[in-house]
């Protein structure tokens, strides 16, 4: 039985009767599909996700051909048979979906339990689709079969669940994932599928709801986005040479159009513009095609560096870390012997452990002087890998500094009377108000500038001030020593730095003092600083700490006031 529609003989499965365009927007969409789903089969090593996207575009080609014959084609008994399996490709192309966004997130195969229930949505429109359960009649005058709405509610209502399955699963995923780049696929994937499913499912139910099967042709478009939105994941995720691809296709299915139309060209003119429109595509698409290329291969030059770069990075990090615990593993294991070594020469030169001859006790003397300066040194080491690692802690309490600087003078004046220079200090007339700092902190800097200073002058004086200034606080370490040359001024608060004239001077440091004072006193909000006239003109050593820090809390705290 034929159509009354479809009065004409037909060519082979197709009819002239339908708009050319029914072509223009099946085939070529189809043909990209399937180009696409069997380039990532094949770049992909024939992955499971691979096979399953070209799965997917498989039965998607499936129904675009099942549907192109059902709408040109006039014979009841062929239409009837392709659109019995209208609802199995449906359903199978849901789950199919499902199934691919699965492996995608979880990137690897679902469980067989998974897949007995993907089964089981499956098994009803098999068994059923070639039953009249199904289809119950043939519309002579439209040529479309009649759907028994029973089933159509069926196999839309598994549509629909799955849908909102893929939906949930993906919201899911989303929030469980942590790494920004893999959240994002998930979202990509998410969106470009369910637009996939929701055109195919809306336009196929609203061409039932409103019966013109017209309409469902439009689900197809679905496929354009879902294919645009996987070759974007493809290509800001994986290969780039999909771009190629990309562009390779484009040019293709543009030459595919424009040569049509050489077929539909009646007259010369235009014959004549067709061709001219078909030769500047294809020159053009030359030129895109290579630049493309172009474009992806810096691209991918660029990702290997960049790939390198952070794995060597993330090395230099390792290294790093392991050398800061190394250091203060060390530093620690060093400190507790120097201890025990303080305490007992003190005991023994103290006379503890009886009565010391005078040259033994000079002997004694230099041990403890060198085993105190080791345990600076020690001290120094610990500072600079807390600092690296970020796990200083400061103890702010409000302090009278001038009571803190006197005290800390006086602890000198043995050392200075032994290298016979002049120590003074100089302090406001007024009382200044108190600080909140750490006054540990303060004292280690001040002290270690007081230090220097003794060690680099040979004769003359040191003066230690504090002074009052408009909003701050200043201390300052005037010598008259060795002086600092400009070029090394600028460094000397560098780790391990020390100046040419101080190696010279062979005295006993290893430049790390200064780092550590600049790291304390940032770190409460203020400033150090050296000045020196050049070599041999004495330096002045200045530290300026803020009266009123609105970044301090009194009481412990592992952050500094300003960020280091
Ligand atoms: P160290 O004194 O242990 O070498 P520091 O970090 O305390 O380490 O000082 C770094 C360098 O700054 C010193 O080696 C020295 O070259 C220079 N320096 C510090 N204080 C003075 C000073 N008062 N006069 C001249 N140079 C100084």
């Amino acid at each position: 039985m034929f159509c009354e529609a479809f009065p004409d003989i037909q060519f082979f499965i197709f009819t002239k009767h339908v708009p050319s365009l029914l072509y223009y927007s099946h085939i070529p969409t189809a043909l990209t599909a399937l180009l696409i789903g069997f380039f990532i089969y094949v770049k992909s090593n024939r992955n499971q996700l691979s096979k399953i996207l070209l799965s997917i575009t498989l039965i998607f080609l499936l129904w675009v051909i099942f549907n192109l014959i059902a709408w040109t084609n006039p014979d009841s008994r062929m239409v009837m048979f392709l659109w019995s399996f209208f609802p199995v490709i449906y359903v199978l192309l849901y789950v199919l979906c499902l199934y691919f966004v699965y492996v995608f997130v979880d990137k690897k195969d679902i469980s067989p339990k998974l897949k007995s229930v993907f089964a089981l949505i499956l098994l009803p429109v098999i068994l059923l689709y070639a039953t009249n359960i199904h289809l119950n009649g043939f519309n002579v005058v439209s040529c479309e079969a009649v759907e028994q709405s029973g089933f159509i509610l069926f196999y839309y209502g598994v549509s629909a669940i799955i849908f909102l399955w893929i939906l949930v699963f993906g919201i899911h995923r989303f929030f469980k994932e942590k790494l920004g780049d893999a959240r994002r696929q998930i979202a990509l994937l998410i969106f470009g599928i369910e637009l996939f499913l929701l055109s195919f499912f809306s336009s196929s139910a609203l061409a039932t709801y409103i019966d013109n099967f017209e309409l469902e042709q439009y689900g197809l478009f679905g496929m354009v986005v879902f294919m645009g939105f996987l070759g974007y994941l493809i290509v800001q995720y994986k290969a780039f040479d999909v771009k190629i691809f990309g562009a390779q296709a484009l040019i293709f299915a543009l030459a595919v159009l424009i040569g049509a139309q050489f077929f539909y060209s009646k007259n010369p003119t235009n014959l004549a513009l067709n061709a001219i429109a078909f030769v500047l595509t294809l020159f053009a698409g030359y030129f895109l095609i290579k630049s493309v290329g172009l474009e992806v291969k810096r691209k991918e030059e660029l990702q290997k560096i960049s790939d390198s770069l952070a794995v060597a990075n993330e090395r230099l990090k390792e290294l790093d870390n392991a050398k800061s615990e190394f250091i203060s593993i060390a530093s620690h294991q060093l400190r507790t012997p120097l201890t025990a070594i303080k305490g007992y020469v003190s005991l023994i030169l103290e006379g503890s452990y009886g009565k010391v001859p005078a040259q033994i006790q000079d002997v004694l003397n230099k041990v403890y002087s060198v085993n105190d300066r080791l345990a600076h040194l020690v001290e120094d080491l610990l500072n600079v890998s807390r600092i690296e690692a970020g796990r200083i802690q400061y103890n702010f309490q409000p302090t009278q500094i001038e009571e803190l600087v006197a005290e800390l003078v006086d602890t000198f004046l043995v050392t200075s009377k032994a290298k016979h220079l002049e120590l003074k200090i100089s302090l406001p007339k007024h009382s200044l108000p108190k600080l909140l700092v750490d006054p540990n902190k303060i004292k280690e800097v001040t002290s270690n500038l007081i230090d220097n200073a003794l060690k680099y002058t040979k004769e003359g004086s040191v003066i230690v001030s504090v002074i009052g200034l408009e909003g701050k606080l200043r201390i300052e370490i005037k010598d008259t020593g060795i002086g600092i040359n400009p070029e090394d001024k600028e460094h000397l608060f560098e780790k391990f730095v020390r100046s040419k004239e101080t190696t010279r001077m062979v005295v006993n440091g290893a430049g790390l003092g200064l780092y550590v004072g600049k790291n304390f006193i940032v770190a409460h909000g203020g400033k150090i600083w050296a000045e020196s006239e050049g070599p041999g003109k004495g330096s002045t050593f200045i530290i300026e700490l803020p009266f009123v820090n609105p970044n301090v809390k009194a009481g412990v705290s592992d952050q500094p006031a300003v960020a280091l």
